[in-house]
């Protein structure tokens, strides 16, 4: 089976400022995207091992695991080029993204409350995920407790925000809202744009791992 990598972030550690830190970035990609990513491997080991009968394993727990690692692997590996330095990052999305946007939720000003709100009120940990739905082919809007539950649904991912502590609290402390909204300032919608294009085919390499 594969085993995943970190992927290096798109700008440097600083390039967020003022709006996220560069200590927080530093910490989240080389601390916490990396222990998701050694987490994803080592229940991949564990599974191989079982495989191939070296092993007993709690099928449940390591699977369990993995989903949780492996969940937040990919967020991650989405979250990091959902994001640019400010001035490239920040406005309003453009071409097939800015449609979907207003089909679906009326306008820009709309999806961004709405959006904001999901952020701001993820209990504990979690994430809101803008996703494309290739089924109804329409956008929407969900929360994610943790990293787990990103993989039950059929939906592609294409804007995300993490909205666990690790991710805001060295700058802005409790206060999530301030860390949301500031938050629009770097999203850099080239990049949604290019996964909702290609989320409408069929969600095939729109992750790119
Ligand atoms: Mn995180």
């Amino acid at each position: 089976m594969k085993r995943y990598e970190l992927p290096p972030l798109p700008y440097a550690y600083n390039a967020l400022e003022p709006y996220i830190i560069e200590e927080i970035m530093r910490l989240h990609h080389q601390r916490h995207h990396q222990a998701y990513v050694n987490g994803a491997n080592a229940a991949l080991e564990k599974i191989e091992k079982h495989l191939k009968g070296e092993a007993q394993i709690d099928v449940r727990a390591v699977m369990r695991d993995f989903s949780f690692n492996y969940g937040g692997h990919i967020m991650h590996t989405i979250f990091w080029p959902n994001m640019a330095p400010p001035g490239k990052g920040g406005g309003k999305p453009g071409g097939v993204a800015a449609d979907l946007i207003d089909k679906t939720f009326g306008s820009f000003e709309k999806f961004k409350d709405l959006f904001s709100a999901a952020a701001k009120t993820v209990e504990g940990v979690g994430w809101a995920v803008l996703a494309y739905d290739p089924l109804t082919e329409e956008l929407r809007i969900y929360q994610v407790e943790k990293h787990n539950l990103l993989i039950t649904s059929g939906a592609v991912p294409v804007l995300v925000i993490d909205v666990w502590e690790h991710a805001y609290y060295l700058q802005y402390k409790n206060d999530r809202g301030s860390y949301v909204d500031n938050w629009w300032n770097v999203v850099n919608w080239d990049d949604v744009e290019r996964r909702v294009r290609a989320a409408q085919n069929h969600g095939r390499s729109s992750l790119g791992l």
